[in-house]
């Protein structure tokens, strides 16, 4: 993909440190972000709405999707699948938007591999305590699946090394801030703005722009 698109964010840790909350704080700050809608086969929560929280899908649906290479990633979490629309995506980016993906680790790591210059940052809880606070606060969830998931946000903090950035979810408005100065820093980067640099020289001298680079 060519430096001049979109940034492609994917933000993800281990569940419960507050993605989901994070993310939505970001939106806010920074409302032309696009925010990818994925595909599940769970079933919707109270309040869900299809298209805006989630596309639903039956299992059958999402295999024959999955088999017609429609998506960029998919993961089976907590025994449902999940997967981002490579299309929506795509067409998001060559636009020159920035899209936001809020996904687990399995799913961050196989967009790591197709999308190289993605910016992958990592959501860390401030404390084991905090997060397993958050997970148990959450109220969604029985004690056995509360055990699972904080036994597996421990074993998922290994992954922090193949991620680009960590932020601390302390307070979420802050950590959505150190985000968006993820995004500036990133927008400013010399590999990203090569097409500018290009233009700039070319309008001294239009046929001779061999020397740069
Ligand atoms: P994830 O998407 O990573 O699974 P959520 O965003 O659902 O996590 O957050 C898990 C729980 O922790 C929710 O109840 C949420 O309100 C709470 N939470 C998230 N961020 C914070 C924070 N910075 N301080 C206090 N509670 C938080
Ligand atoms: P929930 O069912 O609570 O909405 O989401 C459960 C987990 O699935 C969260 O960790 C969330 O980040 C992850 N998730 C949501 N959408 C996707 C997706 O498209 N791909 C992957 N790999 N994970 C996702």
């Amino acid at each position: 993909m060519r430096e001049d698109r979109g940034l492609l964010v994917v933000v993800s840790g281990p569940s419960g440190a507050g993605k989901g909350t994070v993310c939505r704080h970001l939106l806010e700050i920074r409302p032309e972000l696009i925010s990818s809608v994925s595909v599940t086969t769970r079933l919707p929560r109270p309040g869900e709405r299809e298209g805006v929280h989630y596309f639903f899908r039956t299992p059958e649906e999402y295999e024959r999707m999955r088999e017609a290479g429609e998506f960029l990633e998919s993961a089976s979490v907590y025994g449902s699948g999940y997967a981002t629309p490579r299309r929506f995506v795509y067409d998001h980016l060559r636009a020159g938007r920035d899209v936001l993906l809020e996904i687990d680790i399995q799913g961050a790591l196989q967009v790591k591999e197709r999308v190289e210059q993605g910016v992958f940052i990592f959501i860390l809880p401030p404390s084991m305590k905090e997060l397993r606070d958050r997970i148990t606060g959450r109220g969604t969830e029985s004690e056995d699946v509360i055990i699972r998931r904080f036994a597996k946000a421990y074993e998922e903090l290994n992954f922090v090394s193949r991620y680009n950035y960590v932020v601390v979810n302390d307070i979420a408005r802050d950590a959505a801030r150190r985000i968006e100065a993820i995004l500036i820093a990133e927008h400013c980067r010399v590999d990203r703005n090569r097409e500018l640099n290009r233009k700039l020289l070319e309008e001294v001298f239009p046929h001779d722009v061999s020397t740069y680079q």
